[in-house]
Order: structure tokens, then C-alpha cells, then sequence
């Protein structure tokens, strides 16, 4: 991160110093402006979009699981808004012995306001003198840094509000567990690793660092800091567009891959790709960037004459819920809920299929035998990634009983993503090759902007929500219409894709 003093936008200051929290303090870890721009300019942030949102919902969900794990466990009623109310319950619970567990209880001390996910009881003192186990319960599968300083701050509130803290835990997701049905085991979903030592050995750091946000707060300017590989590592920060607003079109941080390139070019002085010095290297895909200009190659046709008719466009939606919800499947695996089909006879005729599983049941049995319906034995399978494939795989090795022929499928696979990456470029890719990029260039009049639901976790949200959540049935006819509009603007966007670059090729 590079920081320059000098001082920004004045701002008037009031004179209550501000409370932090556990996401303003890693916010400040990450970047001092981020953490200066949440206080002070909230509504300089991009909103999350729906996918985001998604992660979080499920990260809502993963806790409320947790606290099952904890018998007689409280919780601490008043909501983030009800400080005083919540420091009042959290107090209550403390002092009574007969709770094992607080979930959400809310601290503060040191001009820091923290709600524990579980405040775990190890032992009763006297009077008051119990020893507690601190444990953060996150979606995630592994520990990660990022939670490691996120206890440490925890553990120095606890601390400095005379709190005994004997031990330090992630609960995280085990993705070692098969859900056998029934009722999901606890005690296997969740692994909690005991990480004390690791936070202790981060402890000595969180005062200074505390000390230093608290000064920069209190400050009269926002800190002057530029935007590099720092603003996505470990979150992206939500002011990215707000920082690199008056950035040109060209800027560096806009070349693919490897950021760190683009950080120390940013140390020789180079603002834009186009003055890249040409000794620099790069990769092939950084090369087509800089270059800036339509690209076409010689064997294009002859590699989109590949494919046999009739072509099928294949496209799964999947779902991976953190809480298996299907019998022998795990945690956060992918279950593929839909699919879209359009065929292309060689005559240019056009028919579609599609499938989307609306129960609660597995999806896996009707939706692959209607998917060896409507591929029948005859012809390509056109897909955008080596996705669809490993589904199939998955489907095989779920399904004994259809798993020759699905594995028959996988040799009629023909795959477009690559094709595109080696033989053709636009520059308004701007280096990613993704569909969502590809498509509005080469076929402007075929885009995603009408859609309902436009990305992938977007969709597997709304799966979430219509099938397990949504009891209203209006609105669950109303996502299902949007997740099939989606599914099949994919597989259209396959079709006019080859037919686009066929018609390309041919102008060589
Ligand atoms: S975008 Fe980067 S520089 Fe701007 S506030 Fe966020 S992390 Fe800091």
C-alpha cells in the first residue's frame, strides 16, 4: 500500500471520538482511507451486489447453525443498533452461572464495541470469575489471517474489560463431512480449531495498532492513499470506485493478472498501458491488451469448423449450500439445479429445452436423465468453460445407475472458451474472456442488463430462496421465470457467439 502525506478533503471533525468495531478495525488493517471513508463518508461506498449479498446471507446462516452446537446457549436479544440494551443483557447472562454459553454478546472497552458469536462459559469463579472461551464461527473452510487479527481484537476488548479469556477458536465449516439425511450432525459439520497460541503471538500488535487508527481519526484530513493490489487483499474494498474515479480509462490496474506487475510499474512512474515499456514482458492475453486492437486469427474458421451438428449449448446453474441439504452430499458442494439446451440444426434452425428443479428434493436423478433426453447421441456439446464438464463428471459419479451414459457425454464436449482465447480479440475485453465480457463485444444486441438475475451467484441465491425460503408462490413463479431467463440467455449467447465469429473468420 502506498501512503503520501499531504493533507485531501478538509473535514470538520465532531468531538466524540468514534467507537470501532471488529470490521471497522480489520477495514483499518487493510487501508487507513478505507477505515477513515466508512466512519466519515459511509455513502461513498458501492452497495454489495447480489452475490454478495448471497455470501453474507450464508454467513447468517452458518452462525445460527453454530449455536446449536451449544446447549442452553443465550442469546443476547438487542440488535447492533441497541448498544446499551445489548451491554445490559450481555452483563445479565455473564452473571449467571446457569448459562453455558453467550451467543452475540456485546463488549466494549477501549473505544471498541464488539459482539462475540460465542462467548463459551469454561468455568465458574467467585464470585464473578469465570473463564470464558472465545469463538468466532465463520463460513469459511480454512483459517485464514484475516480471523486470526479479527481475535486478536476480540481477545484485547475481552481483556480490557476484565473478561478471562482461557482459550481462542474459529468454528468454521467442515467440508470433510457427507450428510447422511436425517438430522445434520453438528458435531461433524463444524471443526473448531483452537488458535490461542496463534492469536496470543498477534496480542502485543493490536494496541499500536489501535492507537494508530484512533490518531488518524481524530485527524482533520482523510489519509492520502493510492489505490494498488492493496484495496482487494483480503476483501475487495467497497471504495474502489470511488477511489479510481478520476483513474484514465487506461490506467495500469486495469491490465489482467498478476497485480504485482502493475505495482512495480507503478514504481517506475508508469501510469497507463499503453506506456508499458515494449522490454517489459508479459503474457500473452497482457500482450493483446496493450496492443489495443482487434485481433482474428488465420485458423479461426478451421477451428469453428470443428464442431458437429446437430450442436447442442449446454449450461448448468448450480447451488452449494454451506448446510448440506441433500443426503450423501457435503458441505458447500456444488448440486446443479438447472440447465439450458438450445439446439442448432445445420440448417441454422434453432429449438430449445430447458429444466429447472422446483422441490426439495435432490435434483440430480430427473435433472440428468431430462439432460440425456434433450442431448440424445448425436452431435456437439458446446459449452464456455471446463464447468459443464466437471458437472457431468459429478452427475456420473452420483448416479451409478446413468453413469455410462453420462460418461458418454463427456467425449461430445466441445468447448468455445478456449477457441475464443486463442484465435480472437476484442479490445473491449479488456483481457477477461469470460462470457459476460465476451458477448456484449462481439454481439452488442445480446446483453444481460434486461435480466432479472444477471451472475451466476446471483442465481444460486435465488435458487436458495425459492426452494427452501420463499412461501409466497407469487414470488417463487417470479424467480423461477428469472432464473430460467437466465440459463437460457447463457446458451443463446453460445449460439450468436459462434455464429458471430464464423462470420469473422469468413472476412479473412
Ligand atoms: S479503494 Fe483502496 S485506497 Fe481506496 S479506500 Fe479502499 S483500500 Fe483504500
Amino acid at each position: 500500500m502506498m501512503m503520501v502525506g499531504g493533507p485531501q478533503d478538509e473535514i470538520s471533525l465532531g468531538s466524540t471520538p468514534p467507537r470501532l468495531s471488529k470490521s471497522k478495525y480489520l477495514s483499518g488493517l487493510q487501508c487507513q482511507k478505507r477505515l477513515y471513508l466508512e466512519i466519515h463518508h459511509p455513502a461513498l461506498a458501492t452497495p454489495p451486489d447480489a452475490s454478495t449479498r448471497a455470501i453474507l446471507d450464508m454467513g447468517t446462516e452458518v452462525g445460527e447453525w453454530a449455536r446449536r452446537r451449544f446447549d442452553g446457549g443465550r442469546l443476547v436479544q438487542a440488535g447492533y443498533r441497541q448498544t446499551e440494551a445489548a451491554l445490559t443483557q450481555t452483563a445479565a447472562l455473564m452473571t449467571d452461572h446457569t448459562v453455558p454459553a453467550i451467543f452475540e454478546a456485546a463488549i466494549q472497552a477501549d473505544g471498541v464495541l464488539i459482539r462475540v458469536d460465542v462467548l463459551e462459559r469454561l468455568s465458574n469463579g467467585q464470585p464473578d470469575q469465570s473463564t470464558w472461551r472465545l469463538v468466532e464461527v465463520k463460513s469459511s473452510t480454512k483459517v485464514k489471517d484475516v480471523h486470526l487479527d479479527d481475535l486478536s481484537l476480540q481477545r484485547h476488548v475481552l481483556l480490557q474489560a476484565g473478561i478471562q479469556v482461557a482459550a481462542c477458536a474459529l468454528m468454521r465449516i467442515n467440508t470433510g463431512y457427507v450428510y447422511a439425511g436425517g438430522i445434520v450432525d453438528l458435531e461433524q459439520l463444524f471443526a473448531i480449531d483452537d488458535v490461542s497460541s496463534l492469536v496470543e503471538e498477534r496480542q502485543s500488535k493490536v494496541n499500536e495498532k489501535l492507537a494508530i487508527m484512533k490518531s488518524m481519526l481524530a485527524g482533520p484530513t482523510i489519509p492520502v492513499v493510492e489505490p494498488d493490489d492493496h484495496c482487494l487483499v483480503p476483501y475487495e474494498c467497497p471504495f474502489w470506485k470511488h477511489c479510481t474515479k478520476d483513474k484514465p480509462a487506461r490506467w495500469i490496474f486495469h491490465l489482467p493478472g498478476s497485480k504485482k506487475l502493475a505495482t512495480d510499474l507503478v514504481a517506475q512512474g508508469i501510469e497507463t498501458i499503453d506506456e508499458i515499456p515494449p522490454q517489459t514482458r508479459l503474457t500473452i492475453v497482457q500482450r493483446k491488451v496493450k496492443d489495443n486492437l482487434e485481433w482474428v486469427s488465420k485458423d479461426l474458421s478451421a477451428q469453428l469448423r470443428t464442431v458437429a451438428f446437430p450442436v447442442h449449448h449446454l449450461d448448468f446453474e448450480t447451488f452449494n449450500p454451506a448446510i448440506p441439504r441433500y443426503p450423501r452430499t457435503r458441505p458447500y458442494q456444488s448440486i446443479p439445479i438447472q440447465w439450458s439446451n438450445h439446439i442448432e440444426q445445420v440448417d441454422g434452425a434453432l429449438v430449445h429445452h430447458e429444466f429447472l428443479h422446483v422441490e426439495m428434493n435432490d435434483p440430480r436423478r430427473p435433472l440428468a436423465e431430462g439432460l440425456l433426453k434433450s442431448l440424445g447421441e448425436e452431435g456437439s456439446i458446446c459449452v464456455y468453460s471446463p464447468y459443464e464438464k466437471s458437472v457431468i463428471e459429478q452427475l456420473a459419479e452420483a448416479l451409478p445407475e446413468l453413469r455410462v451414459e453420462l460418461r458418454r457425454l463427456i467425449k461430445r464436449i466441445w468447448d468455445l472458451h478456449p477457441i475464443v482465447k486463442d484465435h480472437y480479440y476484442h479490445p473491449e475485453f479488456g483481457g477477461s474472456f469470460s462470457l459476460k465480457e465476451v458477448l456484449p463485444a462481439v454481439v452488442p444486441s445480446l446483453r444481460y442488463d434486461d435480466l432479472a438475475i444477471r451472475a451466476g451467484g446471483q442465481a444460486a441465491a435465488e435458487y436458495y430462496r425459492m426452494v427452501f425460503v420463499e412461501m409466497d408462490w407469487v414470488e417463487r413463479a417470479t424467480i423461477r421465470e428469472s432464473l430460467l431467463r437466465y440459463c437460457e440467455r447463457d446458451t443463446l449467447a453460445m449460439v450468436e457467439l459462434r455464429r458471430a465469429l464464423k462470420e469473422k473468420s469468413g472476412h479473412l
